[in-house]
């Protein structure tokens, strides 16, 4: 048997995400909306049973959000929004109105995909409805499938919940038990027999003592619902050992295992065969787009040694993490595309692991899909597109000084106030300015074709232009060029590396209707040629003062990609690191006195288990070290993180050993300082003084207030004054009175310092 956790929903065109924003804006009806909806689904179903998907989902679709369809499920929408109801209710929760906030949101564990967060209260009541469930399975029907039906679990869907008043949300489980039973109950007449998914990934987190305990709860009670109702359990991203020892004693179908993610989960194999219940082997990965060797996954079944009938092959989790497919890569290198399998791709391969398993013939498409993998993994050992020799000595050779600076940060810091000669709070900013129309329409422009090259970096370099006349009239200390020529911060660098390409409709859903391309590092990583010199130096002859680099650095580069799999994680980083080296030893070289390597997604590269964390930590570490490796004593370091978790990685940022660093402070309630005022931080740090979501300027005196709350953490010496992120998002006519505001509250506070 084949299994599928789950079926990305936002079209191979993007047609739900386009349908969304057309309905939204009031340019169709719901009717039409509905339309696309129905049409996705029925297709998305039909491509599995094409496939010979033996289980395939409903209720994987969602409008914006899977936790957003679980509340309304459940009749556990915040009071706030049941002044409305229906799809205005639905998209209220998940986008917001002139008149309700939208839910938060945050990130489907450690993939890119956000969900919303339920928020319950103490006593919280639950009122089941199914409509949407009942609607999607008799689609289904009509297409002659039995569907399973995906419902997020009780456990997962209260442990990623919010309590409205302090409380734990978990403290519910009965009364959310109840509702999943009244639920089963109108599942279990929706035919003789029916199979029912529930989704349990918050058990692969560390799960606390009062979460096992919900869970036994939980599916004891499920369990024994209704005869007729097969009920499945899928964990994925890390290994659920914990779960399993109580699962196997509930009266459940099978559970779901990832393989990739979970290596550890071979360790419950033969409890599950023992309690005679099915596992779901998660041997394709759901979440990176790499072709299976497909040879290599059916010895590894074959080695679980138990019985076959009781094994069903599956994606290691939901395919919603990868794209579509690759029928559209028109214009992707040819070997490339052999290494890789989207979505629909990973059907096919699915299949044909499962026949081989079991030892059952394949037709003639099948066998032309085993020999393909057969060649392709053959091909992608040996590649010279994948492999360079020049790379991989360079990394195998690493000498120490390419390692890490070899000065401390103390002496480092003395020796930079003595050459950079900035007064006490300097200003600065985090580098992107206003992102304005016409930016985008020249960088667009220029990729079509329809300027030249020349036009191209003459526009921006006007942009540069006006960047730094702005910056130089508000008076900040740390001048930026502004990122007119970056469209994104992965993507910019991505695409001048050697070792890592772009599909062309490579979307996933990020949230709602917001989808991301990530780039595909595929082969050794290597830096050609210099990726930001011309534009920094074009700055700095531009201005006095003194002009900050800006870099991705090279944890965040890997963290919003996807990264091959045929090289332990560790090099690829390191050679990312090494690319980045080159461009810091470049600036440096062309008179650039301080560079920012920004590290935006650190934090959330952060691995599920706590086990497996100081791993990712040296990793992360050594990494950014090398990036920065090549900056002698007097060219400052600058990192950026924009999050405010750093309670639990102070070590860790110390390690980094970065000059300065700057992170988001105001959008918070500033609990971040708490972290730094504890560990007695001694390199200087830019706690973000205004938040830039909004587009509200900030006043001198809220400033002021924000600058004197820092100091009350930081030496006046080692605070630098910055906003909380990039200014990309804003408009200039909010950028440039807020940042003058910031000017002159840091002037006022360094005027009552010096009084002192
Ligand atoms: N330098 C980047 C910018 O200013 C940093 C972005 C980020 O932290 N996400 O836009
Ligand atoms: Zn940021």
């Amino acid at each position: 048997m084949t299994y599928i956790h789950g079926f990305p929903r936002i079209g191979e065109k993007r047609e739900l995400k386009f349908a969304l924003e057309k309905y939204w804006s009031g340019q169709i009806e719901i009717d039409e909306l509905q339309k696309v909806a129905k049409e996705l689904r029925n297709r998305h179903l039909k491509y599995q049973k094409e496939a010979g998907v033996d289980f395939i989902s409903v209720n994987d679709f969602s409008f914006y959000d899977n936790m957003i369809d679980t509340i309304v499920m459940l009749g556990c929408e915040p009071k706030e929004y049941l002044d409305l109801s229906g799809i205005d209710r639905y998209f209220a929760m998940a986008r917001g109105d002139k008149d309700h906030k939208a839910l938060p949101m945050t990130k489907w564990l450690n993939t890119n995909y956000h969900y919303f967060v339920p928020q319950i209260e103490p006593k919280q009541e639950f009122k089941p409805n199914l409509d949407k469930i009942i609607a999607e399975y008799s689609e289904a029907k009509e297409l002659k499938i039995k569907p399973k039906i995906n419902i997020i679990g009780p456990v997962t869907f209260l442990s990623f919940s919010r309590g409205t008043k302090g409380n734990d949300p978990l403290d519910e489980i009965k009364s959310a038990v109840d509702a999943y039973m009244d639920i089963l109950k109108i599942i279990s007449k929706l035919d003789d027999k029916v199979t029912v998914q529930f989704d349990e990934p918050a058990l692969v987190k560390d799960p606390t003592k009062k979460m096992l305990d919900a869970l036994k709860f939980a599916y004891e009670k499920l369990g024994n619902v209704a005869e007729n109702v097969d009920i499945f359990i899928s964990t994925y991203f890390e290994h659920a050992l914990e779960a399993v020892d109580i699962l196997t004693e509930c009266n459940i179908k099978g559970i779901g295992l990832d393989f990739i993610h979970g290596p550890k989960n071979i360790n419950a194999v033969k409890k599950i065969a023992k309690s005679g219940k099915i596992l779901v082997a998660g041997v394709v990965d759901g979440r990176n787009i790499w072709i299976s060797d497909i040879d290599e996954k059916v010895k590894f079944l074959n080695s679980l040694n138990i019985d076959k009938d009781r094994v069903y092959v599956a994606s290691s989790c939901s395919l919603l993490h990868v794209p579509y497919t690759l029928k559209y890569e028109e214009k992707m290198d040819k070997n490339i595309k052999s290494w890789l399998a989207f979505a629909l791709e990973k059907l096919d391969e699915i299949k044909v692991i499962d026949k081989l398993y079991k030892n059952e013939p394949l037709n003639e498409e099948e066998k032309k899909i085993y020999e393909a993998n057969k060649k392709a993994n053959t091909t992608r050992k040996t590649s010279t597109q994948i492999h360079s020799v020049d790379v991989q000595n360079r990394l195998k050779n690493l000498k120490d000084s390419e390692k890490q600076r070899d000065t401390n940060a103390e002496d480092r810091l003395k020796i930079q106030h003595e050459v950079l000669k900035y007064p006490i709070l300097p200003t600065t900013t985090i580098g992107s300015f206003p992102q304005t129309v016409e930016v985008r329409k020249v960088r667009r422009d220029f990729k079509q074709g329809l300027i030249s090259e020349n036009e191209y970096k003459s526009k921006i370099k006007e942009f540069i232009d006006y960047c730094i006349k702005v910056q130089e009239d508000v008076g900040l200390d740390v001048l930026v060029h502004g990122e007119f020529e970056r469209n994104d911060m992965v993507e910019y660098f991505g695409e001048m590396l050697e070792g890592v390409t772009f599909s062309q409709n490579g979307w996933v859903q990020s949230y709602g209707s917001r989808c991301v391309k990530p780039p595909i590092i595929f082969g050794d990583v290597s830096r050609p040629e210099p990726m930001t010199l011309e534009w920094i130096t074009y700055a700095q002859s531009k201005t006095k003062k003194i002009m900050k680099g800006m870099l991705t650095g090279p944890v965040t580069m890997l963290n919003w990609s996807f990264v091959r799999d045929d090289l332990p994680r560790e090099n690829v980083y390191k050679q990312m690191a090494l690319a980045i080296a080159d461009e810091v030893r470049d600036l440096q070289e062309a008179g650039i006195k301080i560079i920012q390597v920004d590290e935006a997604a650190f934090k959330e590269g952060y691995p599920l288990r706590n086990e497996n964390r100081s791993e990712y930590e040296r990793v992360a570490v050594e990494s950014f070290k090398i990036s920065t490796a090549p900056a002698r004593a007097e060219t400052q370091i600058h990192t950026h993180m924009c999050y405010s978790d750093f309670n639990d990685i102070m070590d860790t940022i110390d390690a980094m050993d970065a000059d300065v660093i700057s992170i988001e402070t105001a959008r918070n309630g500033n609990r971040i300082l708490e972290a730094f005022k504890n560990y007695n931080y001694q390199k200087e740090v830019g706690a973000g003084v205004y938040d830039i979501h909004s587009p509200r300027v900030p006043s001198v005196e809220e400033i002021e207030k924000e600058i004197a709350d820092r100091l009350s953490v930081f030496p006046a010496g080692k605070l630098w004054i910055n906003p909380d992120c990039g200014l990309k998002t804003r408009k200039w006519e909010e950028v440039i009175p807020a940042l003058t505001n910031m000017v002159t509250a840091t002037k006022s506070v360094r005027k009552k310092i010096v009084k002192l």
